[in-house]
């Protein structure tokens, strides 16, 4: 498929809206009330600190619903109130956040269902109104609501189009595209849908495996057996990495999108030489600004005298994960939880540790003075975070005034 041209397209129909509907005035106060918070307001304003008692919280210079969550989430409340009487569908989780998610559903909006890893679009009909999410939506499914008669509000963020854009740079000049990235993600999933040959690596041991595999050749099948689900049809490694062009899912620990970026260059300089180089690799910086204040201000915090962090977001949440790798990476024991139900009742909390399942840690309040570091990713309200720090206050049983 010709994908460019289907995206142009798409964007000509009168079926199709990704700029809401001009009716932000009429559920901005239905986002106020839902999801911001007067307390964490008072904290910015006091220098990110808030001190009750024994416990100090100390919040991260910058954390929770980036600019695109806020437009995406922003565009489906528009939705239903420019739709009140047509089936809504969301192709996924709009953002990952559980609350926000939930909203929805009590709006009415349905959520596609996934069976057996496939989507299902059984139930979806002609004249429904389908919403793609943050993230984005294959331009399969895209091609699919179209055909079918939808209309379709897509809140992508332009960050992550803007990754698309990359890709379908690499595929003009016949550049295998490197995905920094989740390969099951949505994003990613996306982001692939556009892209010509490609290979998603995880991370940086993975990448420096491909690097090696170019420079010193190596076990061909072990790399298809390693990368089967991560690349495209027919990906061949021994004809297929000549000629690389960079590309992210906009959530990645940006410190290693970068060192992958520059692995990949050094590789192709030593491989090719540095007359060939411009035709064999091609990287465009795609790290989202909102991933990277968030990052960057998590590596501030940790620097602090923290004794504690509790990082809030989704469990799928990519970008909340990686907050809370660099707490982990700084030796400060932290808590992933997914909203402030997750604490209690006690001091006990249920938490996600990095790349294990969910479990129950009991008495995680130590006694004494304390100072918990609170930060949370991009896709959680403030108000979540309110809730999370008068939780903790309570368990010291401070009262917050
Ligand atoms: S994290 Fe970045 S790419 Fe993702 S929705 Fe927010 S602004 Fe867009």
């Amino acid at each position: 498929m010709d994908t460019k041209a289907f995206k142009r397209s798409l964007q000509q129909s009168e079926n199709y809206h990704r700029r809401g509907f001009g009716r932000e005035e009429e559920v901005e106060g239905m986002l106020k009330t839902e999801y911001q918070s007067n307390l964490i307001g008072e904290i910015r304003a006091n220098n990110n600190t808030l001190r009750r008692g024994d416990v100090t919280v100390r919040l991260a210079e910058a954390f929770g619903f980036c600019w695109g969550v806020e437009r995406a989430v922003a565009i489906a409340y528009e939705t239903r109130t420019q739709f009140p009487n047509e089936r809504i569908w969301i192709t996924n989780e709009i953002i990952h956040n559980p609350g926000v998610n939930q909203r929805l559903r009590e709006m009415n909006v349905g959520f596609i269902e996934t069976i057996e890893g496939q989507k299902d679009f059984s139930s979806v009909q002609s004249g429904d109104v389908v919403i793609l999410p943050a993230f984005g939506a294959t331009v399969q499914e895209m091609q699919l609501l179209n055909d079918r008669g939808c209309t379709i509000v897509d809140t992508t963020c332009p960050w992550v189009s803007k990754v698309w854009n990359s890709v379908e740079k690499h595929k003009k000049r016949d550049y295998t595209s490197i995905v920094h990235g989740k390969y099951k993600h949505e994003e990613t999933l996306a982001t692939t849908s556009f892209a010509g040959k490609y290979l998603v690596v995880l991370n940086l041991t993975e990448a420096q495996y491909v690097a090696d595999y170019i420079l010193n050749g190596g076990d061909r099948s072990e790399f298809l057996a390693k990368f089967q689900n991560a690349c495209s049809e027919g990906f061949d490694p021994d004809f297929d990495l000549d000629r690389l062009g960079i590309a992210n899912q906009t959530t990645m620990l940006k410190s290693e999108t970068e060192q992958i970026g520059k692995l990949f260059e050094r590789t192709m300089l030593q491989k090719y030489g540095p007359t060939e180089l411009n035709d064999r690799f091609m990287a465009f910086n795609t790290i989202c600004d909102a991933t990277q204040e968030r990052q960057d201000a998590m590596l501030e915090l940790v620097e602090e005298d923290i004794d504690l962090m509790v990082v809030i977001g989704g469990f799928n949440s990519s970008n909340t994960t990686h907050l809370q790798e660099i707490a982990i990476e700084h030796g400060i024991p932290s808590y992933h939880i997914d909203s402030a139900d997750r604490i209690g009742p006690g001091n006990r909390i249920e938490h996600k540790p990095l790349e294990r399942d969910i479990e129950v840690t009991e008495n995680w309040i130590p006694e004494g003075k304390l100072v918990v570091g609170v930060t949370s990713g991009a896709s959680t309200p403030d108000k979540s975070v309110e809730e999370t720090i008068e939780k903790i206050f309570q368990l010291k049983a401070v009262a917050l005034v």
